[in-house]
């Protein structure tokens, strides 16, 4: 018997109409032969209204109380998913996360994912059940407590169960038909991928493409679970979506596969710091313990002895980095003349795999920016992506001239 796993998105499962329309797209892969699992989200914006239910309580809550109150959003849409599903004559039960168990670490309100054993659904289907329908987001700590798994955890969810339960696929229901090359709302040109490798859209991901949680695309990777990223709107078909797979797998071979941007940066630097030993650790690791996510670093040359040190951050984190640095310097642990913050950058990125072949990416890149007339402020690179910081106002204007000059509207196919 194969099993499939489908998820649906928040927008998917809106109202009990779009739980109806859902529920049919089910009954088509239960009368395919498929045993399927299904994830659901909270109906769109209830998690929002649970969480300011509890802050407007308790602005320094508990975070255990939190998830109590914040995972509750799935276990409504799961009952009625089921019920749904009942009304249709197809045999289905619900599953809050800590009846299956899905047992996460005890990190309330960013749980992860440790187990999930699959021998209470799998006794269920070995009855006739043909459709489990699990709450999303959620799981159950060492403590017995409910946990959830961050905002946007039920593609984790879903992705976990596709592993656990070795799926033939995962397919991910949302109100955008697939990944494209980029927003589709900053540039006219964008197209939907047909294909994107996992590491792409790990880096596509975490720079800010909100498709997908980050943490459900690395599960993915490592589990080597197919991905099918597609709309509950539109019609049908098997090629619907963007296929989230090993890059062997793909047959286009444009070196870079999407721009991605974050608009909400911070350029911070610390002026005159001691360049000594231990510089670096003394900044970082108050600035992790403030919880502050860190992003670029840049360390000046030095002069007599004293250095400038840039980092970059989101925006909303500014006060929390100035205040760790402030109690770091009273604390006589680092000595800086000035920290000066720019909160008017955004950071924009080309990501693709064939970067790794193909030298002069970096080049073009800097040279479209020029072309625009746009400086760069910050430059970082790994293997696959290149980001830079640019002012706010430009962000427009970078993603539309790099997806022009990376030709990123056509598709070119592999040779062989
Ligand atoms: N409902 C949760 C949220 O909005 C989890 C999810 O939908 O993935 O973050
Ligand atoms: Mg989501």
């Amino acid at each position: 018997m194969s099993l499939l796993v489908m998820k649906f998105g928040g927008t998917s499962v809106a109202t009990l109409d779009r739980i109806r329309r859902a529920a049919k797209r089910v009954g088509r892969e239960v009368a395919n032969g498929h045993d399927v699992i299904v994830i659901v989200s909270a109906m769109s914006g209830k998690t929002n209204e649970l969480v300011g239910w509890v802050e407007e309580t308790s602005p320094l809550f508990d975070a255990r109380e939190y998830d109590a109150v914040v995972s509750s959003g799935e276990q409504v849409t799961a009952g009625l998913m089921a019920l749904t599903l009942q009304e249709m004559d197809i045999p289905a039960r619900s599953w809050a996360g800590w009846q299956v168990p899905v047992k996460t670490s005890s990190a309330h309100a960013s749980a992860r994912i440790e187990e999930i054993p699959t021998d209470n659904l799998n006794a269920k289907f070995d009855e006739g059940m043909k459709v489990a329908v699990v709450a999303g987001f959620q799981g159950i700590s060492p403590e017995g407590r409910i946990t959830t798994l961050g905002r946007g955890g039920s593609d984790t969810t879903a992705v976990a169960f596709a592993a656990a339960f070795d799926a033939i696929r995962c397919d991910i229901y949302t109100d955008v038909d697939g990944v494209y090359t980029t927003d589709p709302r900053i540039s006219s040109k964008a197209r939907k991928l047909d294909r994107i490798a996992f590491e792409e859209m790990l880096e596509l991901a975490s720079l800010g493409a909100k498709v997908l949680q980050t943490r459900s695309v690395e599960l993915a990777m490592r589990y080597k679970v197919r991905l099918r990223v597609l709309s509950s709107f539109e019609e049908y078909d098997e090629t619907a979506g963007t296929l989230v797979c090993d890059e062997d797998d793909i047959m286009e071979s444009n070196v870079v596969s999407g721009v991605a941007f974050s608009r909400d940066e911070a350029k911070m630097t610390l002026l005159s710091v001691a360049d000594r030993p231990g510089i670096a650790a003394a900044i970082f690791g108050p600035l992790a313990n403030a919880g502050v996510n860190v992003d670029m670093i840049v360390q000046n040359i030095s002069e007599d002895g004293r250095t400038d040190m840039t980092f970059s951050c989101p925006t909303n984190q500014v006060a929390r980095a100035e205040q760790a640095m402030l109690d770091a310097k009273t604390a006589g642990d680092i000595n800086y003349v000035e920290l000066v913050a720019d909160t008017e950058v955004c950071k924009v990125s080309v990501v693709g795999i064939g970067m790794r072949s193909h030298a002069g990416v970096a080049a073009q890149m800097f040279d479209a920016l020029k072309a625009e007339n746009i400086n760069i402020k910050v430059i970082t690179t790994s293997e696959i992506k290149i980001s830079v910081l640019i002012d706010r106002k430009y962000l427009e204007l970078a993603v539309q001239a790099l997806h022009d000059s990376f030709d990123l509207d056509k598709t070119t196919l592999n040779e062989g």
